[in-house]
């Protein structure tokens, strides 16, 4: 009986080829395939919800994962053959240990800040409250977003930037349910050790999974913000284990889905060796 090993990964331009740098033809395959035959844990992490989610899998071919954690982390559920199913354990503990959390607090808090628009309505949730941010002018907008709303809803603040369409992309979550807590409560309600984790991101709400004690692996397109904070506290944390995609690997090219594949045979989760 082996350990389970678990792959965490991120969706768009991390596993899905949606950006704009060219596509592996044959590595979605190739990962549904490798997964498959190593027995490998799929967990998808993802700001998407079920539904996009599901979008997704069939837009891209990619499999069912094990586990998905969407919703930048303020859901779980699980899918086997009867579908998917939420795991309210997940819910019960986001609130309580977050109690001071209140989505519509925290939106009545952010109205009118020129440059934030609030996101629609299905990208938002009990446990989400998610906006568009102008990114040009995106450190004065986030600056009155912390004195509105920093430290009064055990909330905690995300920024990424969408390279696709160019927006900035703001969450707000409670600080018990982003991708990093939620892949730590998959991690340990199997009892696998967090340095056992890969996880595999591209942009900037994928940096505390990288940085938080997992096996972390950035495709190569990762964006420059992710690349420079990662960098950075790899300088103040020599005990980060990160690996950085560069293609040319089994003639793969590095970015999205065969940086992931890349990342995963750096790690083991893969390998050519039947033996083992
Ligand atoms: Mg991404």
């Amino acid at each position: 009986m082996t350990a389970t090993k678990i792959l965490a990964t991120d969706l768009d331009r991390t596993l899905l080829p949606n950006g704009r740098w060219p596509e592996d033809p044959g590595a979605i395959e190739l990962f549904n395939t490798l997964t498959e035959k190593h027995g490998v844990c799929v967990v998808y992490v993802t700001g998407r919800n079920l539904d996009l989610t599901r979008d997704a899998i069939d837009e891209f071919g990619v499999r069912h994962p094990d586990i998905l954690i969407s919703d930048v982390g303020t859901a779980i559920r699980r899918f086997d053959r009867a579908g998917w199913e939420a795991d309210t354990g997940w819910e019960a503990h986001v609130r309580r240990t977050s109690p001071e959390w209140d989505a519509e607090a925290v939106r009545r808090a952010l109205k009118d800040i020129d440059g934030l628009v609030e996101q629609e309505r299905e990208h938002c949730g009990p446990f989400k409250q998610s906006y568009y941010v102008d990114h040009d002018d995106r450190d004065a907008i986030l600056e009155t977003v912390n004195l509105r709303v920093k430290g009064r809803f055990d909330e905690v603040s995300i920024y990424s930037f969408d390279s696709q369409s160019g927006d900035g992309l703001l969450d707000l979550l409670p600080q018990s349910a982003t991708k990093q807590t939620a892949l730590e409560y998959i991690a340990d309600t199997l009892g696998v050790a967090r340095t056992e984790v890969v996880f595999c991101g591209d942009s900037g709400n994928d940096i505390d999974p990288l940085t938080a004690g997992f096996r972390g692996v950035l495709v190569r397109n990762a964006d420059e913000q992710l690349v420079a904070g990662v960098s950075q506290q790899l300088e103040n944390n020599p005990d980060m284990v990160v690996y950085f995609a560069r293609g040319g690997f089994k003639g793969l090219n590095g970015y999205y889905t065969g940086g992931v594949i890349e990342g995963a045979y750096h790690y083991g989760l893969f390998h050519d060796n039947d033996s083992q």
